[in-house]
């Protein structure tokens, strides 16, 4: 490893345990240090540009080093550093925020509800359909659908929701009831010959099927991400979102939206509800509503959600769930000079014209040996690594081939991520057509390098 014992590459092995890692490899390789970035790049310590071709987690919507958010979060710290919302509190910001949201959102979510983490809203969500439920008197109705692949965060409850092996394996998961349906995934699930329409009638069938093996009686709410993330950049078949709500509706099952990352313009509309037509009883959203500069989430709920928690904690005394930094004043100032910027700058449509420049570019790697599957819409794409183009199948160990064009592409000043063998895209919103291609650019590269590594493993 780099460096001398007391190097921060040494003492980060000494001392860190890093979330989402392989602890053991770690020790080996040691951490890349991250020490600045300026609009879509991001340097290492040794002075090193990478194109951060995931804004980070999949957030940072302005960019790096967007200096008017350093100021609105320095500006409030002077004058209000932290006050809490409980117990009839308010504060300026945290209001305006609300406000803001309420009327963004599609006209049906009239209240929100603040957190630091997406994994924090969605355990949030969690409760607040028990606590709804339990006020309508319907003590039963309290399981969740979600999906397999679905990330939904990390918690022990939203770690419930959530849909991969990874984050469940040993960690004793799922905990809250809930059932995983089969991810909208066309290129993987749809049997040979099914339209895409056709695919997404069998996927409502599969969850009404399910609703009434459990009982509707005892299902309380669906979740979703509109087009699936951290499974692998997953946008749904055409008509499946118009299914899975009537399905939802006939059965008194709440629909939640989890916009975490779609939210704030990645698919080229302010939210993806509006691009697919979901009207959703709860909608949670995070990440780009600070572009990550500051922790923050928002549970934003309907009128009939909110009339009913509001009833029973009339009747019970209070509504006994929150955060000490729930309404924190900092992040929402921050989150509201962001709103500010992403409407000043246009960058939803920004996401939405050089969206599909990103969309064209990748998808003329379609025809690359390794690439099997391109997917994605604005500002959000997956690409899908194969060792046969012709069956679709996987690489054997999934995930060894996408490791290597993950730290390939380190080497051409490129970080993406690698989702088993599916490369996502997910750049600032800020992003412009050159750099779109200077991106694609890259990674055409760092694939070509792969093939060939692909191919002398073959061989050998
Ligand atoms: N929901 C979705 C759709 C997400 O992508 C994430 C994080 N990637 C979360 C929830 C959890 O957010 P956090 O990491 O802030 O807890």
């Amino acid at each position: 490893m780099r460096g001398h014992p007391n190097s921060i590459y040494a003492r980060d092995v000494e001392y860190v345990l890093h979330p989402v890692t392989n602890a053991r490899k770690h020790e080996e390789i040691g951490p890349i240090v991250i020490d600045r970035g300026e609009g879509i790049y991001v340097y290492d310590d040794l002075g090193n540009r990478y194109i951060e071709a995931l804004a980070g987690l999949w957030s940072v919507a302005v960019g790096f080093g967007e200096k008017r958010l350093v100021e609105a979060a320095s500006r409030q710290m002077s004058k209000l550093p932290y006050y809490h919302t409980f117990s009839h509190k308010t504060n300026e910001p945290s209001v305006e925020l609300a406000e803001r949201l309420v009327k963004m959102t599609p006209a049906r979510l009239r209240r929100a509800f603040f957190t630091n983490s997406g994994s924090e809203a969605n355990d949030s969500v969690i409760k607040m359909v028990w606590y709804y439920n339990n006020a309508r008197g319907l003590r039963q109705k309290k399981k969740f659908i979600s999906r397999t692949n679905a990330y939904h965060g990390i918690t022990i409850a939203s770690g419930s929701l959530t849909g991969l092996p990874a984050n469940q394996r040993d960690f004793d998961l799922p905990f809250v009831p809930v059932r995983h349906v089969t991810c909208p995934h066309y290129y993987r699930f749809a049997e040979p010959g099914e339209t895409e329409e056709a695919f997404a009638d069998r996927l409502a069938a599969e969850l009404e099927a399910t609703i009434l093996e459990e009982g509707p009686d005892t299902v309380a709410a669906f979740i979703g991400e509109p087009l699936m993330g951290a499974g692998g950049v997953l946008p749904p078949p055409a008509t499946y979102w118009e299914k899975i709500q009537a399905v939802c509706r006939r059965h008194d099952v709440l629909i939640v939206a989890d916009e975490v990352i779609n939210g704030f313009g990645r698919l080229g509309t302010m939210f993806a509800c509006d691009y697919y037509g979901i009207d959703s009883d709860i909608m949670v959203l995070s990440k780009q509503i600070t572009s990550s500069y500051q922790p923050l989430a928002a549970v934003m709920i309907s009128h009939e959600l909110y009339e009913g928690i509001a009833d029973n904690s009339g009747k019970i005394g209070t509504f006994g769930h929150g955060f000490t930094a729930s309404g924190h004043p900092v992040p929402a100032a921050v989150a509201l000079e962001n709103l500010d910027i992403i409407e000043e700058k246009n960058l939803v449509e920004n996401a939405r014209r050089v969206g599909e420049v990103m969309q064209d570019e990748l998808r003329k790697l379609a025809d690359h040996p390794l690439v099997g599957e391109v997917r994605g819409v604005g500002l959000i794409a997956g690409v899908e690594l194969v060792a046969d183009k012709a069956t679709k199948a996987k690489f054997n160990p999934v995930g060894k081939v996408g490791a290597q064009v993950f730290s390939r592409a380190h080497e051409h000043g490129l970080i993406i991520r690698a989702i088993g063998d599916t490369i996502a895209f997910c750049p600032p919103l800020i992003i412009t057509e050159d750099q779109v291609r200077d991106m694609v650019e890259r990674f055409r590269v760092t694939l070509d390098e792969t093939a060939a590594m692909v191919r002398e493993t073959e061989v050998a």
